[in-house]
């Protein structure tokens, strides 16, 4: 098979072939197991495209109108009004599954049942009637014994193909017995009604229902709310079985196992592909009794201001067809700018983890040696690196701070800080205390050695100085995980009680302790009591039921006149 790519007005290469892609075909086209549509209430009136492939989805795609090819051919969209996830608007149905074991909230939304039903009727309505739609049968989770079948169906061919990119692809033989356990029924084009739906305060609708199975994305064209959603999902099942499940990113030597944990933009995606080591996954992985599995078959890295020079491996599936970019701009020549965000600067690239040279194809490592907290402090206290206790690990991960970065929700623009548990609370169904409670116990099990790593900014903080470079963070890094901090002079730090190192290989000696890169120490004072302040003030909901170890590692602030 050869395609035309003229239908793109941009693109001035002549014709993509399925060589193009870089990715065996499987020659699952119109393939599917016993499970119909029916099952999901689904009567298609139009054309169904069963398990098509890279090559002839991003073929649809173009023909659709979806988006453009760079000129590079690779498959750019635009997602319109919502250019990152919508957590407003994410709903779990509160029935007798989800009740007791859903920690409700302001970021675990209930819903009523009633409202699911409606929402799913129109969601069945809607697919019904689209002259053509698009059926997704995969895996989440590289470990067998632990992953699920899952079926995304949608209006869009785009959408499928990022569905295919993100997961696990299963082969034909596969496919033959492919059951689906779980889901989503996906709309980016049926908007909501608020007026007239009660319980919805917008035109975008993410419901799950457990007890269902089923997930319901709509009128909101992000692609990454159908990986988030499917995140969820792991997050509730995993520790039913004494699992841990972990918003991190992964990678190994083989031998020697690294996590890295982080809110969104503090560089998961960024650190974990290493030109030295294995990338394991770029986002989410279980931790069980055999070690560490990624749930994903592939990446989705922030774009915005990507450069050659700092991250060769992900500016390389830039280049290669079957990547799918999202809200990049191409120049009149297709060429990418990175440097673009007139649309959003949470410009992502969603690609096969094959297309990372150095990865490992099993998806799975052993237990780590290393954790990595990630933070992003736009305040410029904390230092570039500290080694943690297990005490104050747990400490951190139930905190989970860092400073949003521009973007992946939605009216965000500036930098704040912000608390979210477990470093991912909005993906986290159950309480906080059930997967710190786990972490603690596979950490002391597997004698983990924890750190925490500020990606974010020193010398005054956000505004007064440009972001840690990304080659001092990397250095950080490897030090750290090839065990040269292991016998270098350490401070105890004054407010937060962890220790930081005084030397590392290719790091400038004056960078290692914050306070020394602001201009004014007493500022820094300031600053630094306050953030301590904050930790406090933040931890108190979750004193009570904290142990007293890990609640007598949060940080105390110096001066009394602080706050
Ligand atoms: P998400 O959960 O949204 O996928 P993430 O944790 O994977 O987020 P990345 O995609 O790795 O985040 O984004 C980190 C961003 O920060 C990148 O755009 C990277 O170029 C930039 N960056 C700047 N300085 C640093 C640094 N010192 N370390 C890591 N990343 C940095
Ligand atoms: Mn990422």
């Amino acid at each position: 098979m050869g395609f035309l790519a003229q239908e793109s007005s941009r693109v001035k290469t002549a014709t993509l072939t399925e060589n193009d892609f870089q990715l065996p075909l499987l020659g699952t086209a119109d393939l599917h197991g016993p499970v119909g549509l029916d099952a999901h209430g689904l009567e298609p009136r139009g054309t169904v495209r069963w398990n098509y492939e890279t090559p002839e989805l991003q073929q649809h795609a173009i023909r659709r109108g979806e988006g453009d090819l760079s000129a590079h051919g690779v498959f750019t969209s635009r997602t319109g009004a919502r250019t990152g996830r919508s957590p407003k608007d994410k709903f779990t149905v509160r029935d007798e599954v989800s009740e007791d074991t859903i920690w409700w909230g302001k970021i675990n939304q209930p819903c009523k049942p009633e409202l699911f039903e409606k929402m799913l009727g129109h969601a069945q309505w809607f697919l019904s009637h689209r002259e053509e739609i698009f059926v997704q049968d995969l895996f989440c989770g590289a470990d067998a014994a632990h992953r699920i079948s899952l079926r995304v169906v949608t209006e869009s061919a785009w959408h499928a193909a990022f569905a295919r990119t993100m997961m696990i692809r299963p082969t034909a033989a596969e496919l033959a017995t492919h059951e689906p356990e779980y889901t989503v029924l996906h709309t980016p084009y049926l908007l909501a009604d608020p007026d007239t739906v009660d319980g919805l305060d917008s035109n975008a609708f993410i419901l799950l229902s457990l007890k269902h199975k089923l997930v319901l994305i709509g009128g909101t064209q992000y692609a990454g709310e159908i990986k988030k959603s499917l995140f969820s999902i792991m997050n509730y099942l995993l520790p039913a079985t004494g699992q841990l499940p972990m918003h991190c990113s992964c990678n190994t030597t083989g031998g020697n196992t690294a996590v890295f944990f982080g809110l969104s933009g503090t560089g998961k995606t960024t650190l974990s592909a290493d030109p030295n080591r294995r990338l394991v996954g770029d986002d989410e992985h279980g931790w069980t009794d055999h070690g560490i599995f990624n749930f994903e078959g592939g990446c989705y890295a922030k774009l915005i201001n990507l450069r050659e020079e700092d991250e060769p491996a992900i500016y390389a599936t830039t280049r290669m067809p079957g990547t799918i970019m999202e809200n990049v701009i191409l120049g009149t020549d297709g060429t990418p700018d990175f440097t673009d965000d007139s649309l959003t600067a949470n410009t992502r690239a969603a690609y096969p983890i094959e297309y990372i040279e150095n990865r490992e194809p099993s998806g799975t490592a052993g237990h780590p040696q290393n954790i990595v907290f990630l933070t992003c402090d736009a305040f410029g206290v904390l230092p570039p690196i500290a080694r943690l206790t297990p005490e104050q690990a747990a400490y951190h991960f139930i905190s989970g701070y860092t400073a949003k970065v521009a973007g992946t929700e939605m009216n965000i623009d500036k930098p704040t800080a912000t608390f979210s548990t477990c470093f991912g609370a909005p993906f986290m169904p159950r309480h906080p205390g059930v997967y710190a409670k786990l972490l603690t116990e596979k950490i002391a099990g597997h004698h983990s050695q924890c750190w925490l790593l500020n990606t974010g900014w020193i010398a005054g903080g956000a505004g007064q100085s440009d972001r840690i470079k990304i080659k001092w963070t990397r250095a950080l890094l490897n030090a750290a995980l090839e065990g040269q901090l292991a016998d270098v002079e350490y401070q105890t730090d004054p407010r937060f009680g962890f220790q930081i190192p005084q030397t590392c290989p290719d790091v400038p000696r004056e960078i290692l302790n914050p306070r020394n890169t602001w201009e004014d120490p007493a500022a820094y004072d300031h600053q630094a009591d306050q953030l301590a302040e904050m930790f406090r003030e933040n931890f108190q909901q979750f004193a009570e039921n904290t142990p007293a170890p890990i609640r007598n590692a949060s940080p105390e602030a110096m001066s009394s006149t602080s706050t």
